[in-house]
């Protein structure tokens, strides 16, 4: 047993040596420590051993193994630094290239129009308040002049859950919160979506609006005025113009509907204007003294103003989009165009 063990000591320094590569390797692996291997089997025969040589040869034995498998293990090291090394030499990265680079996203065309409104109102020293878009028929219609029997609601075509609850129509339902909540004088605006059973190219059953309310001691039609006129300056530009013409709401008395110089044409006629160099933007008017006593505000002391925006509508004219449903349907070449 002893000279078996001497000759794979032997043996083994022999083998490592003729090994040329990864395969031989593990030829030599099993050839010596596999299960039908040269030590495996010499192991096999210490049963047979003397008990008086048992140490002797135990001894040997580990020292056999040992060096079997220290051998094999170096020159596995060996083959495993060789690969590396040629893998570093073909896979040499050039940080001269140009980088492949993250595409940007951007904000949807309506997000960026509310952030824009909501920014030019907020300078203008207005505070943004929000409300639910889940109403009561109170707040969404009577709390701003028009109960139930008013002809006004044939004007909005409303989604009911239920008699008394529906999806807002308008935002105007938070400036009735509001005006619950606040004492004069205030300055609001509300964004928001609204919703309404309408759908074509100009209008979706779901919208947004942004809607303002100031409520002050002698506040008129021309504060009014003047306060759209700078807003529209500041949002599409100083040689903007903005034009009144009469019509109703129930919530304002009286009530105008403001055009805003085309932003396209500045006023000579254009296919976004339609020829006409204006573009209809805004709802706006005095507030009713009806509804500033309903709410609990003495209209003999305040007055009000109100303006409401179709954030859909403008952000529909920055990007040059003529079909309003465009914006809602997510498809990604429309919103990388409006980018
Ligand atoms: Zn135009």
């Amino acid at each position: 047993m002893e000279e078996e063990l001497l000759k794979i000591k032997q043996e083994i320094n022999e083998a490592i040596e003729k090994i040329e590569n990864k395969k031989d390797l593990g030829d030599v692996k099993v050839a010596f420590l596999g299960k039908a291997g040269k030590l495996t089997a010499v192991l096999k025969g210490m049963r047979d051993v003397p008990s008086e040589d048992r140490p002797r040869i135990g001894a040997l034995v580990n020292e056999v193994r040992s060096l079997v498998e220290e051998k094999i293990s170096q020159k596995e090291e060996e083959f495993n630094q060789q690969e590396l090394a040629e893998k570093l030499k073909c896979e040499k990265v050039d940080i001269t290239m140009p980088s492949v680079g993250t595409k940007k996203g951007a904000l949807h065309p309506v997000t960026s129009m509310t952030d824009r409104l909501v920014d030019i109102c907020v300078n203008l020293g207005f505070s943004v308040i929000e409300g639910p878009e889940i109403e009561s028929d109170y707040y969404n219609f009577e709390a701003v002049n028009t109960p139930k029997s008013h002809p006004a609601r044939d004007m909005q075509d409303s989604f009911y859950f239920s008699d008394n609850i529906l999806l807002r129509t308008q935002t105007t339902a938070v400036q009735a919160r509001a005006m619950e909540m606040l004492k004069p004088p205030f300055k609001i605006v509300v964004p928001g979506k609204t919703y309404r059973n309408d759908s074509d190219a100009t209008h979706s059953p779901m919208f947004n609006q942004l809607e303002g309310l100031v409520v002050d001691e002698n506040v008129s039609m021309a504060d009014l005025k003047i306060m759209l006129s700078v807003m529209m300056k500041r949002l599409f530009g100083q040689d903007t113009l903005i034009r009144f013409r009469p019509s109703y709401f129930p919530f304002t008395e009286p009530s105008i509907e403001v055009d805003v110089s085309c932003p396209q044409c500045h006023g000579q006629g254009c296919k976004l204007c339609k020829n006409s160099g204006y573009l209809e933007l805004l709802g706006a008017g005095v507030v009713n003294p009806k509804v500033l006593d309903f709410n609990g505000i003495d209209s003999k002391k305040y007055k009000g103003f109100a303006f409401g925006f179709g954030i859909d509508r403008a952000s529909m004219l920055f990007t040059g989009n003529t079909d309003m449903r465009s914006l809602f349907k997510n498809d990604i070449r429309f919103l990388k165009q409006s980018r």
